[in-house]
C-alpha cells in the first residue's frame, strides 16, 4: 500500500494518520502470512523504527477496533497473529510441528456463506478457518 491509499483509509475511517500507524499497514500488507505483535515489533525494528512494543499493542488495537486488521484464532502455539481485513481474505494451512504457515490461494467458502445468509438471514462479514498438519519436512521426521 502506498502513502497515499493509507492517508487515504485513515481520513475515511477518522483514525489520526500517524508515522507509526502507517508503518504497521505497510508490514501487514506487505506479508504473505499472519503476523505477531512480536513479528510485527521485529519488522519495525529493522527498518529504525524508534516504536515501543507498547504502542505496537495500543496500534493494533486500534486498527482491530477499526477493522483494519483481524485478529486470527491462534495455532497450535497460542500465539495472535493478525492480517489485514480487506482484499486480504486468505486461509491458512499450519504444521503441528514447527507452526510454518503456508497460505491457501482459494477460499472454500465463497457458496457456503451464500446458503448460511439465507439460513439465518445474517449479513456476513467475515470468517477464519485453518487447516493443521504436518509440513513436507515434519513429515518426513515423523517417518
Ligand atoms: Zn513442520
Ligand atoms: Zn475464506
Amino acid at each position: 500500500m502506498k502513502d497515499k491509499d493509507i492517508n487515504q483509509m485513515f481520513l475515511s475511517i477518522g483514525i489520526k494518520n500517524t508515522k507509526h500507524r502507517r508503518d504497521i499497514i505497510k508490514i501487514l500488507d506487505a506479508s504473505n502470512k499472519p503476523l505477531s505483535v512480536e513479528e510485527i515489533y521485529l519488522l519495525l525494528k529493522e527498518n529504525n523504527s524508534s516504536i515501543n512494543l507498547s504502542t505496537v499493542y495500543r496500534t493494533m488495537e486500534k486498527l482491530i477496533e477499526k477493522n483494519i486488521i483481524i485478529q486470527n484464532n491462534p495455532f497450535n502455539d497460542n500465539i495472535y497473529r493478525y492480517q489485514m481485513c480487506k482484499d486480504k481474505h486468505r486461509h491458512h494451512i499450519v504444521c503441528i510441528k514447527c507452526s510454518k504457515i503456508v497460505e491457501i490461494e482459494e477460499c472454500p467458502f465463497k457458496d457456503f456463506e451464500d446458503k448460511i445468509k439465507k439460513e439465518t438471514g445474517f449479513d456476513i462479514e467475515n470468517h477464519k478457518f485453518e487447516i493443521y498438519g504436518y509440513c513436507n519436512n515434519c513429515k518426513k521426521n515423523k517417518e
